[in-house]
């Protein structure tokens, strides 16, 4: 990208104000203001364009949300229709409305099993706080206040509020707000490319969902309450587990009565070519969380989904569930939610991921840059993929320094926003992207990626 801060454009003005006021999420704001925030000024499709007219695919729709992809009439109209009839309503005391309530069913009709009864709250976080809440509150009414643990994964990505951050395995996220959220405990990460030391995938996912059984037992049966991942960890670099693994996560919760809670906020809503991540690796939650492509992120909007079990046992106690947002359900962003569902189904998008433009991303990827000198690994699904970069590939030796941000900023230079998760590059565009939008989407990452080789082999500094 040009260098622009000092150049009078119409994102100068943006960028000047922005570094005076604005504190971004997940960002260093000193380094931030130094080279200016590239300012986004419209969008449409996959693509995004900058404030000085500059065309990028979106690689990540946002932040691995906008579904649909950008400027969809109908969600834009949805949202007018409600806010024109009622923009506001809250859901708590005796009330409800048409768009919350129909949105609800809706879930409940795309929703794996028996998850047929839905909490509404407006950030992927809220919908984890939301869980961890409900579970507890869950065992004190079955009269076992004693199941409180939680048992999460290293290298798993929750959320940032507090309960989120301490259920999440991100270190560096720990480090800022210690001490935790306590009675949570952690196993590792099905991560086969990076950790399995010579075992096969299958091994490796049994052995790494043994580990919940382990740590289960040491921890006590009886004090454990939910169990909780996601179908392919997102943030944590878009690591795919081995076939094996979620099946026998799920034999092990059942055997020790242990609440399992799939974390679709990424995987929902057709991102592996099926409306969720546990239909694709075969397991059924108890409790599943969703945002993100609930909405196509047009406007904020979570939720969390309850089997039987749960919703029977908070239904028939007498008393309140007491947790709850003023925006829980909002009017707008659930009509907007319920637009973006009747898309999603009636353009058959998520069955084009499935059998279309997932296994051709998929193919183009390892097709194009499998061999790159840099590319140890591709694993993905559908319309998500993560790449490991490495200094070599035949020892699987990863570069101390942060390639992954050099190789991220390179897919930018040549106009692809891709994300950088440590030493791997992810990609999660939206769902409509085309056969030839992949072409193009490859075809940079390619370029970023000779571009990169160039630098970290000390070819240039380009
Ligand atoms: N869970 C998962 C799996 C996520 O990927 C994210 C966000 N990337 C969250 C929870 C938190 O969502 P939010 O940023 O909307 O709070």
């Amino acid at each position: 990208m040009p260098d622009t801060t000092t150049t009078p454009t119409p994102g100068n003005a943006i960028r000047d104000m922005d570094a005076r006021h604005h504190l971004h999420p997940f960002s260093d704001t000193r380094a931030l203001n130094q080279r200016g925030a590239r300012v986004i000024a419209r969008a449409e499709g996959v693509y995004v364009w900058d404030a000085d007219d500059n065309q990028l695919i979106d690689g990540m729709a946002g932040l691995w949300c906008v579904n649909i992809g950008y400027g969809r009439q109908e969600l834009i109209d949805a949202a007018v229709g409600q806010m024109q009839t009622l923009p506001y309503y809250n859901t708590f005391f005796q009330s409800t409305h048409a768009p919350v309530t129909r949105l609800a069913k809706a879930i409940a009709g795309i929703t794996p099993g028996d998850l047929d009864r839905v909490f509404f709250a407006n950030s992927g976080s809220e919908a984890i706080d939301t869980v961890i809440r409900m579970v507890r509150h869950y065992w004190t009414l079955k009269g076992k206040p004693y199941r409180k643990l939680l048992i999460a994964r290293e290298n798993a990505y929750h959320g940032s509020t507090l309960a989120g951050a301490s259920l999440g395995g991100m270190g560096h996220m720990h480090r800022q707000c210690d001490p935790m959220l306590p009675g949570i405990h952690r196993i590792g990460q099905p991560y086969w490319y990076g950790e399995a030391d010579g075992l096969s995938e299958e091994e490796f996912g049994l052995q790494r969902a043994r580990e919940l059984e382990e740590k289960i037992l040491e921890v006590g049966p009886d004090n454990v309450a939910a169990f909780i991942g996601e179908p392919i960890q997102g943030a944590g670099g878009v690591i795919v587990p081995p076939r094996t693994y979620w099946p026998e996560i799920q034999r092990i919760c059942r055997k020790y009565d242990v609440l399992l809670v799939a974390d679709e906020v990424i995987c929902g809503f057709g991102r592996t070519g099926q409306w969720f991540g546990c239909q694709t690796f075969d397991f059924q939650p108890d409790i599943l969380s969703m945002a993100k492509g609930l909405s196509s992120g047009y406007l904020p909007i979570s939720a969390v989904a309850v089997g039987d079990r749960i919703a029977d046992t908070l239904t028939e106690h007498c008393g309140d569930f007491n947790h709850g947002f003023t925006y829980s359900g909002h009017p707008a962003a659930a009509a907007v939610a319920l637009e973006n569902i009747r898309l999603l189904r009636d353009e058959g998008v998520i069955e084009s991921v499935a059998t279309d433009t997932g296994p051709y991303l998929q193919s183009r990827l390892r097709g194009v840059i499998g061999e790159h000198p840099l590319c140890g690994h591709i694993e993905g699904i559908g319309l998500i993929a993560g790449l490991a970069l490495v200094k070599d590939r035949q020892s699987r030796t990863f570069f101390d320094g942060d390639v992954g941000t050099v190789c991220r900023d390179e897919c930018t230079a040549a106009g692809l926003i891709a994300r950088a998760c440590g030493n791997r590059i992810v990609l999660s565009p939206p769902l409509v992207i085309s056969r030839e939008e992949i072409d193009a989407m490859v075809d940079r990452l390619r370029i970023a990626l000779d571009r990169t080789y160039a630098r970290v082999s000390g070819l240039s500094d380009a």
